[in-house]
């Protein structure tokens, strides 16, 4: 086995209502003024003020920071740097989707550093990340990115995505709350019910994958499987929203941890160019990676058969392996996300930039079971673009 390093967050509250135990977790942090980064729309149906309320009630100075766009564009991660240093804040705290939470990392980060969030993004940057952060918490509000326990945050660039990546991106306190979840329209709990299982079955089929995080995916993928339709079909079961909380979130520690691969390599050339959600760019491409590199990691995908539902057991490797992937078109299927790029309108012109941005993304590709070099990243999004 390889060496392994495995990081979780150091503190995570789970399960329904453990927003509660936000007051006392904040206390212990003695903030003096608290930046709570959030999104719009969890101001209008009142969650933002749900927390915000809470915080002043027991004596704590807040302001509210709600320019978060979804997918938020590096120009917005500036702009809320500039605030987060003109007002000596000690605590961030980040209520949201993955844009939000993003958003919180990025704030608490740089605000002890110098220079533009663009001079630390991963593929371009020159400057690196040195100092421990402001102390953050991060509370999401969709079941998908994980972003909570990742030391990751994700911003968009003009024709694809990058990253700012440090262990100083890392919550203190991450709370997951199921019940935040169930107001998430379904065409949203769809796409990112699609990213937390893309972010498990690509850990699991990682060529960093080890025991931690095999136990962290597998559980993931089990979650995520049986309560996806329902999540999306009924939106207030708690059973539903629980198990894809609890999906996500140990997706998110299995990915963080063993990384991610050939799906989000090609899927951030789509969220660049075509401003497709980073759950839907996943979701479309999930079934062609895996049936792409199916015989590079044919075990672990029949692996992943039983805890996607199907029975391996009377099944040869090979076999077992194609059903894995056939699972995963149903899923995405049944969820009601588009199967192809040509039904998310992408034109076929568009592959060949796709291709060319999608190879950039080396420290994606690295993870593969699979070598994935120019030739098979186009064959991959003209399947893709063909359904076949
Ligand atoms: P999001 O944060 O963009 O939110 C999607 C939509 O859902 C938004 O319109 C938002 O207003 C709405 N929403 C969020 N919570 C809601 C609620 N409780 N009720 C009603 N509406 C709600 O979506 P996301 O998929 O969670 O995050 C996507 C971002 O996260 C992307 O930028 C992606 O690249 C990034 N990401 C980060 C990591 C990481 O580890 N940091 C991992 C994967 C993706």
């Amino acid at each position: 086995m390889n060496v392994a390093r495995i990081v979780f967050a150091p503190l995570s509250i789970t399960g329904w209502g453990a927003l509660q135990q936000l007051v006392p977790e904040v206390s212990k942090f003695s903030p003096k003024k608290i930046l709570v980064v959030t999104d719009p729309a969890l101001v209008k149906i009142g969650l933002a003020e749900r927390v915000t309320e809470s915080l002043r009630q027991n004596g704590f100075a807040v302001e509210v920071y709600t320019e978060v766009v979804p997918e938020p564009p590096l120009e917005i991660g500036e702009k809320l740097v500039q605030f987060a240093r003109g007002n000596r804040f000690d605590l961030v705290i980040g209520l949201g989707g993955g844009s939000a939470l993003d958003l919180a990392k990025l704030a608490a980060v740089m605000a002890v550093h110098e220079g533009s969030v663009a001079d630390y993004l991963n593929l371009t940057g020159k400057k690196q990340i040195t100092q421990k952060a402001l102390p953050k918490i991060l509370i999401p509000t969709t079941s998908g990115t994980g972003s909570e326990v990742t030391n990751i945050a994700v911003l968009s660039l003009e024709t694809t995505k990058d990253v700012v990546t440090h262990d100083s991106l890392l919550a203190d306190v991450a709370i997951v709350d199921p019940e935040l979840t169930v107001s998430v329209p379904p065409r949203v709990t769809a796409a990112t019910g699609i990213d937390a299982l893309t972010h498990a079955v690509e850990a699991y089929v990682s060529v960093n994958a080890n025991p931690a995080t095999d136990a962290l995916a597998l559980q993931a993928v089990r979650l995520i499987a049986r309560s996806l339709r329902t999540a999306v079909q009924e939106g207030s079961s708690r059973q539903a929203r629980t198990d894809m909380s609890m999906g996500s979130y140990l997706a998110g520690l299995a990915f963080f941890n063993a990384g991610v691969a050939g799906v989000h390599a090609l899927a951030y050339p789509l969220g660049g160019q075509f401003h497709l959600s980073h759950g839907e760019s996943n979701a479309v491409l999930l079934p062609y990676v895996m049936g792409y590199i199916r015989h590079s990691c044919q075990k672990r995908l029949a692996d992943l058969l039983d805890y996607l539902g199907g029975a391996s057991h009377l099944l040869s490797e090979e076999e077992a392996s194609y059903r894995c992937v056939e699972q995963l078109v149903s899923i995405v299927r049944d969820v009601g996300i588009p199967q192809t790029l040509a039904d998310f309108q992408i034109p076929q012109s568009a592959l060949e930039s796709l291709t060319q941005d999608g190879i950039k993304q080396k420290r994606l590709l690295a993870r593969s079971p699979m070598p994935l070099g120019e030739d098979d990243i186009r064959t991959i999004y003209r399947a893709a673009y063909n359904g076949k």
